[in-house]
């Protein structure tokens, strides 16, 4: 299973087709439950594991259409949490509010989380395939904490948590085991003191490749009114790459076409493979294949071309269907071009 240069992956998540969820949606309600729900699940997965292929990227994921949200879906698999009284909170600093639920005992993991989706992925393409967990610190973000009473203890627990579905992950076959950290990108100071520590806790004796997903989010509006507060430079990253790049996590995926982040700041991370985000997800319009080896040529200057890999920004699960389908082959036909351009 070699890949090319410059291979292609999405960030994590996909649009969830209308028979299986709402819409539009970033909690969006199942449309179905029990056994039935299952089938609808791993059917999408199906579906989006063709369309990646089709669309010809080289990595492929589960498009996280088992999960109702990117760190509610691990949750939901975890003793100790009381999904039953979801309190409201001010989440990635008070940017928006959610209803999380709360941590009111020890917790544990009830079994598996994501063993249905990992072996339907591993036995329904024969590339390489990458899985997506929360990073604890973006856990301990998007819950209440009724019973830890520390932040940095309540992560590390989670990070012993999401390691044994990480090892189970790499038997079922997974060749890259993606970390969402968003939070890294609001709490810089505490990600660079706690957090690559929690996540490298996660990745703990791990074999297959490792890899750490920072954004800057989803394409909403909350998300896109609080960039407009950020600046002309988005110097986010500055605070967190250096602790990265001596960390043993050896991917970084990080959000750059159509964003305010200085190219330069790639160059701190020197060492480490470099998911270069060349798909805007708070936009409909299509990027070109030009636009897209522009943006792999700009990033060429500070990451080797055999550690470039073209990503999206984010997960596109917001998106529709239609706009996600041909941002994905918009990828792949990006870095192809960019394969001739730069060879
Ligand atoms: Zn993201």
């Amino acid at each position: 299973m070699s890949t090319p240069v410059f291979s292609t992956s999405i960030a994590g998540s996909l649009p969830k087709p209308a028979w299986l969820s709402e819409t539009r949606k970033l909690w969006p309600q199942w449309k179905a439950e029990g056994e039935e729900l299952q089938q609808a699940k791993a059917d999408a997965t199906l579906l989006w594991i063709k369309a990646q292929e089709d669309a010809g990227l080289d990595i492929i994921g589960d498009g996280e259409q088992s999960r109702q949200h990117f760190v509610h879906g691990f949750l939901e698999q975890v003793d100790g949490i009381d999904f039953e009284h979801k309190v409201k909170m001010g989440i990635r600093d008070n940017r928006y509010d959610a209803m999380v639920p709360q941590v009111v005992a020890a917790l544990r993991l009830k079994g598996r989380v994501h063993a249905a989706e990992a072996r339907l992925l591993r036995a329904h393409t024969h590339k390489k395939i990458k899985f997506t967990l929360p990073g604890p610190m973006t856990i301990v973000d998007t819950v209440a904490d009724r019973f830890y009473g520390d932040k940095v203890a309540m992560a590390m627990a989670f990070a012993e948590l999401l390691n044994q579905e990480a090892l189970a992950l790499q038997a079922d076959g997974v060749d890259i085991i993606q970390f969402d950290e968003p939070a890294f990108n609001v709490y810089m100071k505490e990600a660079a003191d706690w957090g690559v520590r929690a996540l490298e806790r996660a990745a703990q004796g791990l074999s297959c490749t490792t890899a750490v997903h920072i954004c800057y989010g989803y394409g909403i509006k909350a998300n896109t009114d609080w960039k407009a507060t950020l600046g002309e430079e988005w110097r986010q990253y500055e605070l967190v790459f250096p602790a990265l790049a001596k960390s043993c996590i050896q991917q970084v995926s990080l959000e750059c076409f159509a964003s305010h982040v200085p190219a330069h700041l790639m160059a701190l991370l020197e060492g480490k493979d470099v998911m270069v985000g060349v798909i805007d997800v708070a936009s409909e319009v299509i990027e070109t294949p030009e636009q897209i080896a522009d943006t792999i040529g700009l990033a060429l200057q500070y990451v080797p071309k055999a550690r470039l890999m073209p990503c999206t920004n984010c997960g596109l699960a917001p998106m529709s269907r239609e706009v996600a389908l041909k941002k994905l082959e918009a990828l792949a036909r990006g870095a192809e071009l960019a394969r001739q351009r730069y060879a």
